[in-house]
């Protein structure tokens, strides 16, 4: 039996993990939370587990999602499914070299920083490869929960699954899963000063 701990944070993916995927969605009235997703919020908060969403936001880079917009969507999903108590936004794209964008770790240690966490205290949940890869270069926990649009590979390479969000508070509440991986990258990061945001 693993000690029973609760982890440091849980950082949400977004699209396709807190609200359905609508892609470089601009319009707040589109905003439809995942099933299970209040609930499994509610049972973190309760359990005075910090919650916060880690996202990729590339629309803004390409210009099909303004600024104003996009917080417009954030307010709506805190509406529907209540305060967050961190935000990781990144707004570049691929070709922008950033180092916040997933799969880069950046945005699960500025999150963990806001949070005054550790990365490896952290459990990372998202739809996609990109959201584990981030969570792994981190050295956080990640759990995937797979949607239509996941692919094959990446639920067979990811470190572990779940059914769904009542299945990830269920795996992170009771413990039951496996450890965290160690954090290969996190010197790396105090090398990148990340540690600083
Ligand atoms: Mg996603
Ligand atoms: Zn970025």
């Amino acid at each position: 039996m693993f000690e029973k701990r609760r982890p440091g944070a849980v950082l949400f993916d977004r699209d396709g993990t807190l609200i359905r995927d609508v892609p470089y969605n601009g319009d707040p009235r589109l905003v439809e939370p995942m099933p299970g997703a209040t609930e499994a919020l509610c049972r973190l908060r309760r359990a005075d587990v910090p919650v916060a969403v880690v996202t990729n936001q590339s629309g803004v880079a390409k210009g099909l999602v303004t600024p104003d917009e996009m917080d417009q969507v954030n307010a709506r999903v805190e509406e529907l499914l209540g305060p967050f108590d961190a935000w990781a936004i990144c707004v570049h794209d691929d070709t922008d070299g950033c180092t916040c964008r997933k799969p880069a770790p950046g945005l699960v240690i500025r999150a963990a920083a806001v949070l005054d966490v550790s990365p490896r205290d952290c459990v990372v949940v998202g739809d996609i490869g990109r959201d584990m890869e981030a969570a792994r270069a981190a050295g956080a926990r990640g759990i995937l929960v797979p949607t239509m649009d996941t692919l094959p590979e990446e639920i067979e390479e990811a470190p572990e699954v779940a059914d769904d969000l009542t299945d990830v508070v269920e795996r992170v509440l009771n413990d039951v899963g496996e450890a965290p991986v160690p954090a290969a990258a996190a010197p790396w990061a105090r090398a990148m000063g990340w540690s600083r945001w």
